[in-house]
């Protein structure tokens, strides 16, 4: 008889033990879900090994004739439930245990709202502000290319992530399209409407946040009207729940992205702060409110918080002065595990991004499915079927809190790690 390894979890090789960064919390929030997978834990260690991992070199020539070498990434996480799905990042801290962590995040993500998805993600090391239309445009084309082996409409399905957007999109799709040698539009989603993009799309995301976030705040007793709003980072997702809360009846009282923090009690002018991003690339300059500094953002006095720009920026030291009662996670991985603990001990609800945020991959699922049947549908019809499938989502996993007694975290990743795992066992090993 052949001797059978211990199912004990070793890190990867390629990635240190000192420099798991968000890979770290990923393994983290897996161990806490392993004790609930009943007799599927015998799979966990699936969840803690990407299925493949694509470095990638893209040289490109600057607009100055040099040549300049960045590095990609496309991670895999899981394919057991259909193909990748899952953005593309393009930002200077970009590193391989962000691209893993986020990759896995999808799997779950795409899981916990019931998509027949698989979970991947890829990004380029660069700082986007720094290169031309051109240089944008090469590199975009280069990195499609080389990632080009792995993904497809039926294999992988990149998206738009931070610093990535349509135009992004319509490059990625071109490049594959032509090295195809036919027309592929459901090999990427968040493309123009003109090229098989899906109207509601670019709001999805957001409109997905403001959706569970009243699911969550009728469920704790929370009145959205009058309800004081602080958002950090106010790009496609933060602008847009803020839009929708403001909408709603909410007054957004702070904001923060990377250029300044800016306070206004009374509410912000939210119409007003977009035209002024949408001018000068950030919020520094509105004259609607006082600056504060970057640290006294978390201890605004608020009902909402939304974190909607980068991971790990909820962490032991900022969570104990958070006075929000509810946090909606817009971005991926905003909150430390021990942030997590300190704001599940002083009772503050989060509603985790593994659900908060799926509006977006959500209405990507829609983009591809009319991609492939070529057969578009009104903007009515996808916001209500989006609406529906957050809020169902949104109450299973409820549910299942409240009958294991855990937090929303820990629940998303109990529905969906049963799903990924029950089609791992279903499909069995090869060979
Ligand atoms: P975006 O590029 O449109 O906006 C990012 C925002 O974050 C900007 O306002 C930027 O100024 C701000 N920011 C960057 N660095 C910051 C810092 N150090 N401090 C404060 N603010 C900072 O990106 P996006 O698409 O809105 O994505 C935001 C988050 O939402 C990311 O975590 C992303 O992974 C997640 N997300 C996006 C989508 C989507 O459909 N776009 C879907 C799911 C999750």
């Amino acid at each position: 008889m052949s001797s059978i390894a211990p199912n004990t979890h070793t890190l990867p090789s390629y990635l240190p033990a000192h420099e798991l960064g968000p890979w770290g919390t990923y393994l983290q929030q897996v161990d806490r879900v392993t004790p609930y997978l009943g007799s599927l834990s015998r799979w966990v260690e699936t969840l803690k090994r990407p299925k493949r991992i694509l470095i990638v070199d893209i040289p490109i020539q600057m607009d100055n004739g040099t040549i300049a070498h960045f590095e990609g990434y496309r991670v895999q996480h899981n394919t057991s439930r259909g193909p990748g799905k899952g953005g593309v990042r393009f930002h200077q801290d970009v590193t391989l245990s962000e691209v893993m962590a986020l990759s896995a995040w999808m799997s779950v993500k795409n899981a916990g709202v019931n998509l027949p998805f698989g979970g991947a993600k890829g990004g380029i090391r660069v700082d986007p502000r720094q290169l031309s239309r051109g240089e944008l445009e090469r590199i975009t084309r280069r990195y499609t290319s080389e990632i080009g082996v792995i993904i497809g409409p039926t294999k992988d399905i990149p998206a738009p992530d931070v610093n990535t957007d349509e135009r992004v999109m319509a490059w990625m799709m071109d490049t594959y399209s032509m090295n195809e040698g036919s027309t592929a539009t459901g090999v990427v989603t968040g493309k123009p409407i003109a090229l098989g993009g899906s109207l509601g799309r670019r709001e999805a995301t957001g409109r997905g946040v403001f959706t569970v976030g009243i699911e969550a705040a009728q469920r704790i007793g929370l009145d959205i009207t009058g309800a004081r709003l602080a958002v950090q980072g106010f790009g496609n997702v933060g602008a847009v729940s803020a839009q929708l809360f403001v909408e709603a009846g909410a007054h957004l009282v702070a904001v923060q992205d990377h250029t300044d923090t800016l306070y206004n009690p009374a509410g912000l002018d939210v119409a007003a702060l977009q035209a002024h991003v949408k001018a000068h690339g950030g919020v520094a300059g509105f004259t609607g409110a006082e600056r504060i500094t970057p640290a006294q953002f978390w201890e605004v006095d608020c009902d909402i918080l939304i974190p909607a720009a980068l991971e790990q920026q909820i962490t032991e030291e900022n969570a104990p002065k958070i006075r929000a009662k509810l946090i909606i996670e817009g971005a991926n991985g905003p909150t430390t595990p021990q942030a997590d603990d300190i704001l599940a001990e002083r009772h503050i609800l989060v509603v985790p991004d593994v659900i908060a945020n799926a509006g977006g991959v959500t209405v990507s699922y829609f983009e591809w499915v009319q991609d492939f049947s070529s057969f578009f549908w009104s903007e009515d019809e996808i916001n209500a079927r989006l609406v529906k499938v957050m809020r169902d989502a949104f109450s299973h996993i409820w549910q299942t809190a409240q009958i294991h007694k855990v937090s929303l975290r820990t629940a998303t990743f109990i529905v969906a790690c049963t799903r990924i795992l029950q089609s791992r066992e279903l499909r069995g090993l090869y060979p």
